[in-house]
Parts: C-alpha cells; sequence; structure tokens
C-alpha cells in the first residue's frame, strides 16, 4: 500500500489531520482572515504538527509473510487512521495529541483478504477496526481500551468496484470501500444514480454510510441509506453472511438491520446491493433569507408537512450561511431544490417559494 494516503483516483494526497487534500488546504493567513469572521475565536492558526513529533511507537504486532503485502506500518499512514474528522479530532491532531495510534493499516483488495486478516488479528490479540473514509465525528474509527496487544485499523478503500448493475431492477451490488465520488462516477454511464449525499460525500464510503446509518444531505425525501438496501455481505470473526437480496419484504426481522449502524463492531462489510434511481433531468432550486431564524422553522416545517417533495430542504442559520458564502448580512438562508427523472419541476418550487415568503421570507 502507498506509504502516503494518496486517493488513487485523483493521484492528491489527503490531509493526515484534517479535510481534504493537502494542496487545497487554505494557508496560514485564509485561516487568520477566517477566524476573524467568528465571534470568540482567536484568531491564529495552530502549526501541524510533524509527524515525526507524534508518539507513533514500533508496532507491537507484525503480520505473517502471506499477508506483508497488504500492511504498512508507515506513521503518515497509522497517523491518518487513528481519528475521524469531527471539530475535536482535528483539534486534537493540532495539539499533537490523537489518540491511540493504530500499530498497522492494512488494505486488503478482496474478501479473501478481509477473512485471512481477522483470522491472524484474532488469533494474535489485534483489535480489528473498519475504515472507510475515515469521516467519522464519533470517534468510531478510534480504539478505546486496553484488551488488545496491538491494533490494526482496515482501509477498505481498496474495494471500491460497481460489480454488478440490475438495470431492470434498478439496483447494483457494489463494493463497501467506494468512496462517493467514485461509485457515482461509475453509475453515470448508465444513467442511474444512489443519489445519497451527506456533506462528507467526497470523503465517505458507501461501507461507512451503511455503519453508520448516513444521512443524505438530499434529505427531505428518501434520506437514510437504510432505505437502499436490498442485501448485505459482511464478513465476521465467526464466519461471513450475505443475506438474501429482496426487492421488499416484510417477512420476519431485517438481518441488514443488525449490521445498519453497527459502526463496524459486528463485522465488516464488504458489499451491498443498492436501490438506485434514474438520473434527475429536471431540477430547479432557490434560497430564501430570513432575518427572523424561528419564522424560518416554521416554513420549513410547512414546507416538509406539504406534498411538494423537495429533495433539499435545508436551513443554514446565519453563522452557516456566512461561513459558507450564503448570505452575509446576518440572516439565515432555506435552500430548496427539487428534482425529477420525469417531468418539470419549476411549480413545485413555486409553490414552496410562495410558503417560505408566507412565513417571512
Ligand atoms: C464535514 C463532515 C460532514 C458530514 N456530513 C454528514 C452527513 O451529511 N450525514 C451523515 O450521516 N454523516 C455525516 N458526517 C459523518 C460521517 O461522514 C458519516 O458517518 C459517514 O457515513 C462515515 O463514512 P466513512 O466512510 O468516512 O466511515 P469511517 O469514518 O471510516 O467509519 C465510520 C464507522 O463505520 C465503520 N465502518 C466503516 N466502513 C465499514 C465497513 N466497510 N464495514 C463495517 N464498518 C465500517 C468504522 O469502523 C466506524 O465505526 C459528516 C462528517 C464530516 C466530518
Amino acid at each position: 500500500m502507498p506509504a502516503t494516503a494518496t486517493d488513487p483516483h485523483t493521484s492528491r494526497t489527503r490531509s493526515w489531520w484534517g479535510w481534504g487534500y493537502v494542496d487545497a488546504h487554505p494557508d496560514d493567513a485564509e485561516c487568520v482572515a477566517t477566524g476573524a469572521l467568528l465571534p470568540g475565536t482567536l484568531a491564529r492558526p495552530l502549526p501541524v504538527p510533524r509527524i515525526a513529533d507524534l508518539p507513533i511507537g514500533r508496532p507491537a504486532a507484525t503480520p505473517p509473510a502471506a499477508l506483508a503485502h497488504l500492511v504498512t506500518a508507515d506513521p503518515r499512514a497509522r497517523a491518518a487512521h487513528a481519528m475521524g474528522k469531527a471539530y475535536r479530532d482535528v483539534a486534537r491532531a493540532l495539539r499533537g495529541r490523537p489518540g491511540r495510534i493504530p500499530d498497522l493499516v492494512a488494505r486488503p483488495a478482496r474478501d479473501q483478504d478481509v477473512t485471512d486478516l481477522l483470522d491472524w488479528a484474532g488469533g494474535h490479540g489485534v483489535a480489528v477496526i473498519p475504515f472507510g473514509g475515515g469521516s467519522s465525528v464519533v470517534g468510531g474509527v478510534e480504539y478505546r481500551g486496553d484488551a488488545h496487544r496491538a491494533v490494526l485499523s482496515l482501509d477498505l478503500t481498496s474495494m471500491d468496484r460497481v460489480l454488478e448493475i440490475d438495470t431492470a431492477s434498478r439496483s447494483a451490488r457494489i463494493q463497501a470501500g467506494a468512496l462517493g465520488p467514485a461509485l457515482e462516477a461509475q453509475l453515470r454511464p448508465h444513467g442511474l444514480t444512489l443519489r445519497h449525499f451527506p456533506q462528507s460525500f467526497e470523503f465517505s464510503t458507501l461501507g461507512g454510510w451503511l455503519a453508520t446509518r448516513a444521512g443524505g444531505h438530499y434529505a427531505t425525501g428518501h434520506t437514510h441509506i437504510d432505505d437502499f438496501v436490498q442485501s448485505l455481505r459482511v464478513i465476521t470473526p465467526a464466519g461471513t453472511g450475505t443475506s438474501w437480496r429482496l426487492p421488499a419484504s416484510g417477512a420476519g426481522p431485517s438481518p441488514d438491520r443488525f449490521f445498519l449502524g453497527s459502526e463496524g463492531t459486528l463485522g465488516v462489510i464488504t458489499e451491498a446491493w443498492m436501490r438506485l434511481r434514474e438520473r434527475p433531468r429536471h431540477k430547479a432550486s432557490a434560497s430564501v433569507a430570513f432575518t427572523d431564524f424561528a419564522r424560518a422553522l416554521e416554513a420549513v416545517r410547512a414546507i416538509a408537512q406539504s406534498d411538494l417533495s423537495p429533495a433539499n430542504c435545508r436551513l443554514l442559520d446565519p453563522g452557516e450561511a456566512l461561513l459558507s458564502g450564503a448570505c452575509h448580512d446576518g440572516s439565515a438562508v432555506l435552500v430548496l431544490g427539487f428534482e425529477s427523472a420525469t417531468a418539470p419541476v419549476d411549480g413545485r418550487l413555486a409553490a414552496a417559494v410562495d410558503l417560505a415568503r408566507a412565513h417571512g421570507g
């Protein structure tokens, strides 16, 4: 595996401590300028610690020769897999105090690699933590406790292909390590989309979405990833299971529900059959400013409870509106979006804007 966290699709290097690519990070002057916009912050950037200054010891376990090609103990890779991307994680990284840094990082290329790594780890007191895009905001990719001799971060992003497309049923079998953009790029030529867009889309994976029950940014209609699952393939220390692929079922408990939201604690999701949609051909959007945030909330409720079904109905409070460049005068901003593969949506957008106006927008 490469020593740096290089994205194989873009050949760009991801930051080991912060969001995005190294070459897109703001410089110190930009950090100060942005910090000055936020009340209560110290407008002084913290220096990024050198990897050499991080508490990275010798790995406490060595993989067998048969698995060595999948595993690295490179300090940069280990640092990049130590934490998620919550504000708290970024602050800890910049202070040079990450949590426990994994001893090893593995990048399996196929299911058998995952099985072999779990078998080895299970027999040698090594904890395994599945890792997708690493955008967790709840400490899900971190090791807590001291029951294990060593920690291995299992990075799934080499398993990133759309394996099969069923155009009749509009669904696809997709490997769990596919990051959002790569997943959509593989569906696009077929005129299909998963249309699941968490804000972290660029740096999060299908497996991460499933393991955290992610919600999409297009969040008023179908939003939870759970709604799109037809079946899962999961490798656990006790064996491999694939749930029965059904278009829909009301028979008994759903085994998929067991793994959805399990945060990697019950096994490694390696692939899933997902429901897809036709790519939308008709789109319309608008933003509406509100000086009164409480009235903006009422507008959102009115639109959500109407039968207009916006694809997006997202309210930015004044702080987020300022930071995202949507509005600079202290107003809240409601972002509305409508889309359809079959019919124009301008009428629905106009009706939603009328509702927003009626509530002071
Ligand atoms: C800027 C930002 C914006 C965000 N926006 C949203 C949002 O709009 N909606 C939302 O729901 N969340 C959001 N999040 C949170 C995060 O992006 C989601 O939880 C996302 O689903 C995590 O995906 P990931 O691939 O990065 O998983 P990771 O962070 O790598 O892992 C998350 C958890 O899932 C487990 N896991 C990962 N892959 C697998 C696998 N293949 N099998 C089993 N377990 C696995 C990990 O062990 C961990 O417990 C955001 C986070 C950030 C930093």
